[in-house]
């Protein structure tokens, strides 16, 4: 479970101030969390259950259904699978928002639910995966470059029920009440890093930490509107201090009505329950289980939430007839999904979310709404990388040519691919029978369509 090729850090590598105040919390077990900071960071993944039969692998991490410890760090890079979407690489702690979201939301509903700071995408694609297919994922980042990264994981993921945004957490003021749950997995000062990334520890302050408490705030106030009464929001960072924690959520039960929901755990998860006044929030050490710091804690919107009103007329434009008989047989489930056509790029998402996502479109800057599916190009269609990747593809319809792993990485890399294959047109690329993407037939050579910007760069 350990990946012993990391460095992991010593106690005199800890900021003095961070010592003398976990010292005085953590008491006699101070010595157990020192010592649990010269162990490098257990490595796990998260296995995507659209891509893989959940029974197929064993699974390892108590909280989670999907989530598996492993016994050291392969190159991620190096397996074709993982460009395919197959696992999602994340720390085993941050995956107990999956017993949170559980055990608070109906997950058989068709809910709205927003990551409000979702980049790289770590709770994003864990969120698709618990919740219902009918129900609508929006997936925001406020820095542009992270959210190129999140949208890209998210494509990868493979679910066409998500909207991916790239917006301040004030823009969602503009929709009161739209929201089922929220999710605020919120930038914060570390501190749960510090084994796992040094950087962590060279930019920690006391000033950091009051910093990111204040932001925290607004955060937190910017983005309340856009709860539903009676909607859940879940609160996380990866860092211990109480300031950016339980702080926080007094402070916010003080603004505003909230009812603070308690988990089950089982004792032996290890995760220590924090009552502090009305809060209850779940803390996370790294001597006490196999993950990194972190703490969460889930609450309730009690007062009465005016709604956004939805856009009740549609302003996109759908396929012509012609396209539209063309991709019948191209996808799933077609009579659910909605297609349209946005400057001759054809996209699908599920119909019964239609205004949900026209009000998103209307109100805030979307990046990717639901699956690309392909490009029109003088009445030809031409097939999207994120469709490759679709959960929604219907497999028998494409030919498919399996590569080798040598060959697959090759793919990945955009080098030219070395197949033989003689049937022209566009056809699947997979690798141990999980799509890649796709390459174009010619008559004398194999054109490789992965998007340039995705490619392997190391040699
Ligand atoms: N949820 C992500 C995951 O599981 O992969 C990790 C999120 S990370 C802890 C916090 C995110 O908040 C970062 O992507 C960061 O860019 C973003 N962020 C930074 N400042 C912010 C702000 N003022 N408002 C909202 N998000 C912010």
């Amino acid at each position: 479970m350990r990946d012993e090729s990391k460095q992991s850090m010593t106690e005199d590598q800890f900021p003095q101030a961070f010592k003398k105040r976990e010292q005085a919390c953590l008491g006699n077990q101070w010595d157990d969390f020192v010592k649990a900071h010269l162990q490098p960071s257990p490595i796990s993944i998260r296995l995507n259950p659209g891509k893989t039969g959940i029974g197929e692998v064993k699974l390892s991490i108590p909280w989670t259904r999907y989530g598996r410890y492993l016994n050291n760090r392969p190159s991620f890079t190096l397996d074709p699978t993982f460009h395919a979407g197959k696992y999602y690489v994340q720390e085993a702690s941050s995956m107990f928002l999956e017993q949170a979201f559980n055990q608070t939301s109906n997950a058989t509903a068709a809910l709205n639910v927003l990551d409000l700071c979702a980049a790289p995408g770590g709770k994003s694609t864990h969120l698709l995966s618990l919740m219902n297919r009918d129900g609508l994922l929006v997936s925001n980042e406020v820095i542009q470059s992270r959210a190129a990264v999140l949208s890209e994981n998210i494509q990868k993921w493979g679910h066409c029920n998500v909207v991916v945004t790239n917006n301040d957490p004030k823009d969602f003021q503009r929709l009161p009440g739209f929201f089922d749950v929220i999710v605020v997995d919120a930038p914060c000062s570390g501190e749960g890093l510090f084994r796992k990334d040094p950087a962590a520890v060279k930019e920690w302050s006391e000033d950091a930490v009051a910093l990111c408490s204040k932001r925290q705030k607004r955060i937190l106030s910017d983005v309340w509107t856009a709860l539903k009464t009676g909607g859940i929001l879940i609160y996380s960072t990866c860092t211990y201090n109480t300031q950016e924690n339980e702080e926080n959520l007094k402070w916010l039960s003080q603004e505003y009505e909230v009812e603070y929901i308690p988990l089950e755990l089982k004792d032996e998860w290890g995760i220590v329950t924090v009552k502090d006044n009305h809060v209850i929030g779940y803390r996370f050490f790294p001597h006490l289980l196999e993950g990194e710091g972190f703490f969460l804690t889930v609450l309730r919107k009690v007062n009465g939430q005016s709604e956004s009103k939805l856009n009740l007329r549609s302003s996109f434009t759908p396929p012509s007839k012609k396209i539209k008989e063309q991709i019948s047989n191209w996808i799933l489930n077609s009579d659910q999904k909605t297609f349209i056509n946005r400057n001759d790029r054809l996209q699908f998402f599920p119909a019964n979310k239609i205004q949900e996502i026209e009000t998103l479109v209307k109100n805030l800057r979307v990046i990717v709404a639901g699956t690309f599916l392909a490009t029109v190009k003088h009445d030809k269609l031409i097939p999207e990388h994120s469709f490759a990747l679709s959960l929604e593809l219907n497999r028998n319809f494409f030919r498919t040519i399996s590569l080798e792993k040598e060959e697959a990485i090759q793919y990945l890399k955009k080098d030219s691919v070395m197949i033989s294959y003689d049937k022209k047109g566009f056809a699947l690329v997979s690798f141990e029978d999980i799509p890649l993407g796709w390459v174009n037939v010619l008559e004398n050579r194999i054109n490789n369509l992965y998007p340039s910007e995705w490619r392997i760069r190391m040699r």
